[in-house]
């Protein structure tokens, strides 16, 4: 393997502590049985919250399987959390992460994108030039944005309208556009139909950007422009709404809420009934799999990738796994918390299948966590099981935080938030 920017140190994690770190997101997860053989290879490509929690556990799993982790950025930075930033209230540092606690639990990392799937051949290609094969192939890109899918919006209009659903210079974008509208402007959100990263986050952003408008430009007001009539929390945050945010509008795909075309040179989002002039537009466009899972032939039309709810294995290719955001993961939202869960039972699955077994059956669990003011969280939890071939909900498992709770208890989950992040960031990338 080739590569100017490969790291490799080592480390050692013990398996005591492994089993811990293991625990924080999976229900139950038993070591595979250690294969005799040849180790193996498996290449992971996206080094984000679902690739790079895969590539640790497959090493930690078995430490013998040659583990290589593919990432197009140095620096991987964080969307939970990134609608405070855009809120003022968070820098974007505190969102970025590097990959050498990565490479000290023993995983090769190669800094390039991935170009290329052959997936008869069993070999990776990167921009580099590098050529990896493997055994197993994991893929976890994220998602990529549609820019065919809302007419006006491409590359060129997002540096008017950005959507900020990639963190990163994007997000920066759109807070700076905040500060320079005067008080009195008006800032609109569009949010897309299902499905698309992170339900609960467009409407985490309008209350985050709500907050800032009513701290710093209280005559200023917020349209959110929804193509979909129910969302996740929605009591919930419609009753903080009410309370705390007289300023802000939800309109729904009902009431005339779908943006059906943007026009960046005026401004202007437009749907069946109306058009809306914005100061400040935040567009979140559809979105899709991160484009190699395309290249690898691993999502279908929807643009999506069909898994097996076991293993992660794609239902398209064998032998290559995808998980986190690209996947089609039946009553699992696309989160980093699920990418996490899902990423350590596929590394399971891989350990097992590369030694010759057997993969079990798990059970996964999710939690959003999303912030109505700085002080102010709420939450969504769920549990998930393989059936007839999907992942479904457990019945009667998980829930959403209750809607009469005292202002403590709201304050509580604005901790736990903080506290979810700090770990799930510190058990990914040290
Ligand atoms: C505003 C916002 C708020 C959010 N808040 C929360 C939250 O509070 N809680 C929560 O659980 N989730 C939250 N999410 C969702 C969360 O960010 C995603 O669900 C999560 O990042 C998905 O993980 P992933 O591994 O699928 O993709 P990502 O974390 O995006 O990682 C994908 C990685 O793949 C790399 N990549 C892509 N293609 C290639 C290639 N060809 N070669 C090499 N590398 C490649 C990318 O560079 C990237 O590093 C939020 C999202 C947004 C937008």
């Amino acid at each position: 393997m080739t590569g100017k920017h490969q790291l490799r140190k080592s480390g050692r994690t013990s398996r005591r502590e492994f089993l811990k770190r293991a625990g924080a997101a999976v229900a139950v997860l038993p070591l595979p049985s250690l294969a005799q053989g040849a180790p193996g290879r498996a290449v992971v490509i996206g080094g984000g919250f679902g690739g790079a929690t895969c590539a640790s556990f497959i090493k930690r799993f078995d430490p013998r399987i040659n583990v290589t982790l593919v990432e197009a950025s140095p620096t991987f930075t964080a969307c939970p959390m990134s609608n405070a930033v855009i809120a003022g209230l968070r820098d974007l540092k505190v969102q970025e992460f590097g990959y050498d606690k990565i490479a000290a639990d023993q995983v090769m990392v190669n800094l390039a994108p991935a170009t290329a799937v052959d997936a008869q051949a069993r070999l990776v290609t990167l921009s580099n030039g590098a050529r990896l094969s493997y055994d197993r192939l994991i893929l976890s890109p994220g998602i990529d944005i549609r820019w065919d899918g809302l007419p006006g919006y491409d590359e060129a209009a997002a540096e008017r309208m950005p959507h900020a659903w990639k963190a990163g210079a994007q997000t920066l974008l759109l807070r700076r556009q905040l500060e320079a509208m005067a008080d009195g402007g008006t800032v609109v959100i569009s949010a897309p139909a299902n499905p698309f990263r992170c339900p609960p986050g467009p409407y985490e952003r309008a209350s985050l950007i709500a907050y800032y408008l009513k701290t710093n430009k209280p005559k200023s007001k917020l349209i959110v422009l929804d193509a979909k009539d129910a969302f996740s929390k929605q009591r919930l945050f419609q009753n903080a709404w009410k309370e705390l945010y007289p300023n802000l509008e939800w309109i729904s795909l009902s009431s005339g809420g779908k943006v059906t075309s943007v026009d960046p040179g005026a401004m202007t989002l437009i749907t069946d009934f109306n058009r809306y002039k914005a100061d400040v537009a935040n567009v979140i466009p559809p979105q899709k799999a991160g484009r190699i899972a395309e290249l690898a032939g691993v999502s279908d039309r929807s643009g999506w990738c069909p898994i097996d709810p076991v293993t992660f294995e794609s239902k398209l290719q064998p032998n290559i796994h995808v998980v986190g955001d690209a996947t089609i993961a039946g009553g699992m939202p696309k989160s980093a918390f699920a990418a996490n869960a899902q990423a350590k039972v596929c590394a399971a699955a891989v350990a097992r299948l590369i030694a010759g077994g057997t993969p079990d059956q798990q059970k996964l669990i999710n939690t959003c966590y999303s912030l109505v003011a700085p002080d102010y969280g709420i939450s969504v939890a769920g549990v998930y099981t393989a059936s007839d071939g999907q992942l479904k909900d457990v019945e009667g498992a998980g829930g959403v935080s209750p809607l009469d709770a005292p202002s403590s208890t709201r304050a509580l989950e604005a901790q736990y938030a903080n506290g979810w992040f700090k770990t799930i960031t510190e058990e990914v990338f040290g």
